[in-house]
This record gives structure tokens, C-alpha cells and sequence, in this order.
């Protein structure tokens, strides 16, 4: 299985800011805005995680056990940019240091085999 769904800490861990034309249709935004709230004069924020534990609203199950983003094919960019750790043959200390809040072990090229 791929170490996403069985982890989901990135998504309850950092904020999730976006530009604000990527939740305009108008512009080709493919992403809800009632799923983000404003956060800077032309920013956006996953909602919930822009807030002392972050989680964002988009994010289903448990987080270390099994998780899902429900709104996956239509996520924003930043979402999309976080590589996994080994996930292409590069560490990640965004997904480490997500891990480490949840006490989950960093991934490893192993992870991936
Ligand atoms: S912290 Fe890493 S392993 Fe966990 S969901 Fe994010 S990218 Fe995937
Ligand atoms: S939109 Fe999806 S991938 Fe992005 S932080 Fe929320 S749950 Fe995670």
C-alpha cells in the first residue's frame, strides 16, 4: 500500500496555503473554497490548518492508521508539491518532520519496495 494512506500527517501538521485563483473555476481553480478560508490579502488557507493543530477539513480517516483526501484529484498546488520521503529517490524533511510529530518512523527507500 502507499505510505499516504496508511500516514496523513502532512495534512495535520503544516498550513496549507494556497493562491486564491486556484480555488477560482473562473481562473481554472479546481479546488472547493468552501473547503479554504482567507489568509492574507491574496492567499488562501486549507481550512483547518491554518489554526494551532492543524487538520485540514479535506481529510478523512485517522492519521498514522488510514487516510484519505477527499477532494484528491482537485487539491492544491502545495499539496501536490510535498514529495513523500524516497518517494522518487530524495528525502523529504517536510514528510520526516510530519512523521516525527505523530511518532511515526521516517520513511526509507525500503518503504517504497
Ligand atoms: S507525511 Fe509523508 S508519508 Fe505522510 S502523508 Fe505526507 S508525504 Fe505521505
Ligand atoms: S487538500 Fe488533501 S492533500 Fe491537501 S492537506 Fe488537505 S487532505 Fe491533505
Amino acid at each position: 500500500m502507499h505510505p499516504c494512506l496508511t500516514c496523513g500527517a502532512c495534512c495535520a501538521h503544516y498550513r496549507v496555503s494556497l493562491h486564491w485563483s486556484e480555488a477560482d473555476p473562473a481562473l481554472g481553480g479546481r479546488t472547493p473554497v468552501a473547503l479554504t478560508e482567507p489568509c492574507g490579502p491574496h492567499q488562501l488557507a486549507m481550512r483547518g490548518t491554518w489554526q494551532a493543530r492543524p487538520h485540514c477539513i479535506a481529510l478523512t480517516g485517522v492519521v498514522g492508521e488510514q487516510v484519505g483526501c477527499s477532494i484528491y484529484p482537485d487539491r492544491p498546488a502545495p499539496c501536490r508539491d510535498l514529495q513523500a520521503a524516497w518517494e522518487h529517490g530524495q528525502p523529504s524533511s517536510q514528510c520526516d518532520r510530519a512523521r516525527q510529530a505523530y511518532g511515526l518512523e521516517p520513511l526509507t527507500p525500503a518503504s517504497w519496495s
